[in-house]
């Protein structure tokens, strides 16, 4: 691996690194990035709070950071969501959303002593879901869970949905149905598995599908949260709402650690009972940290007062552009967009991640200014969505010049 850069401030779009030189942020920093680095009224807003409430536990007390911060979330999401779940980043959202999935069944059930359990996940083939134990279970077999593959529960996987194989996934989820408690997915697009886009229309098919058994489906919008896709949750492009969402990255517009697992009212009810042992048992030392409340507060009342949307919207149209200048090009291939999100695959080596051309773009696109971060041979672009026309063309020119 090469020396690390050591950053030493940013702005806007703009990574400043301890020699004065300056780099776009093409990926957001891990895509959680919004409204820009170091921005200021995100700042004054975790100040002000740091000086009246940092922290306190989450047990027994709550706060109005955490109060106004769900009430809020709520309002945006599907309408069958009643509940907001904290924990502190994309994978406890997702370990979280298991966890509730699979005791769902087991509080409904008496403790499930007698007749068949539902405590099998269903997810996709190629999925990332984060790295603790429950979520790597999830997760494709890849290279990132090698080492604790014999460790990792049984999972039930498919395909992402296309026209050729959705019945057959149709098939192997009617012949386990009364197994599956849950189902887990990536809407949209796959993010660490390449960035795979696929089908919404198949997605709301082979959701509604699922609905019809009474298996729990849990989005896990971890990525595509908060306009990353078009929309604010890549949810709404389908008909079938998920019970369970993962939120996290771009919560807070990327500038402090929250998880969030949002469910539905149904869910919450499986929880409410004298008996001890159905509590749902899942607390983090910084639950519902109240300075990373006030930084997804602020970030909320930013998307309002910045139309951030629109700019979402003036992203994507750029990237539809030079897609299709992409497409002419030789040596890539799959050159595909969905919202803020272009990818495609250069024919360079095999298709995979440990693909060690990753790092020679990387390199070239730092010596001209531009940082992105292919996984294995997929190049692809998330950026803030406050990146400028100019900026964004800039990345543009210095991809073709690395292609
Ligand atoms: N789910 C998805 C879809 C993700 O993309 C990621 C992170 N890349 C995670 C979960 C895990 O999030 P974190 O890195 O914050 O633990």
């Amino acid at each position: 691996m090469p020396e690390p850069l050591a950053i030493t401030s940013a702005k806007g779009s703009l990574l400043f690194d301890e020699e004065g030189n300056q780099y776009i942020d093409a990926i957001s920093s891990w895509w959680v990035n919004i409204h820009g680095h170091a921005h200021p009224y995100i700042a004054e807003k975790i100040y002000r709070q740091a000086l009246q409430l940092e922290h306190i536990i989450f047990a027994g007390f709550t706060h109005q950071p955490a109060v106004d911060l769900a009430e809020k979330l709520l309002a945006l999401l599907p309408l069958n969501f009643s509940k907001i779940f904290y924990s502190d980043d994309g994978s406890t959202s997702t370990e979280v959303a298991i966890k509730m999935a699979l005791q769902y069944w087991w509080n409904q059930h008496e403790h499930q002593t007698s007749g068949q359990k539902r405590n099998k996940i269903l997810a996709f083939n190629n999925a990332y879901h984060g790295d603790t134990f429950g979520a790597m279970s999830v997760s494709d077999r890849s290279v990132f869970t090698a080492a604790f593959q014999e460790l990792l529960f049984d999972v039930i996987f498919i395909d992402t949905p296309s026209e050729e194989n959705i019945t057959t996934s149709k098939k192997i989820i009617e012949d386990n149905a009364k197994e599956i408690a849950a189902f887990i997915y990536e809407p949209l697009v796959q993010g660490a598995g390449g960035m795979k886009m696929y089908n919404p229309i198949l997605l709301d098919e082979l959701l509604l599908f699922i609905k019809q058994k009474n298996i729990i489906c849990i989005a896990d919008e971890v990525m595509t949260g908060f306009g990353r896709t078009g929309k604010m949750f890549a949810s709404e492009y389908m008909q079938t709402k998920p019970d369970i969402i993962c939120l996290s990255k771009g919560l807070t517009a990327g500038t402090m650690a929250l998880g969030v697992t949002g469910c539905s009212e149904d869910i919450y009810r499986a929880y409410i009972s004298d008996d001890v042992q159905k509590t749902f048992f899942h607390g983090h030392s910084f639950t519902a940290n109240p300075l990373a409340c006030s930084a997804a507060l602020a970030n909320l009342e930013l998307f309002k007062s910045e139309n951030t949307l629109e700019r979402v919207h003036h992203i994507s149209e750029q990237n539809i552009a030079f897609a299709k200048q992409l497409r002419q090009l030789n040596g890539i291939k799959n050159v595909r967009t969905t919202g803020t999100i272009l990818a495609f695959e250069l024919m360079n080596g095999k298709d995979e991640y440990v693909n060690n051309i990753s790092q020679v773009v990387t390199k070239k696109c730092l010596e001209k200014g531009v940082y992105l971060r292919p996984l294995g041979n997929t190049v692809y672009i998330m950026p803030p969505y406050c990146i400028t026309t100019e900026e964004l063309e800039t990345i543009y020119s210095v991809i073709l010049d690395v292609i």
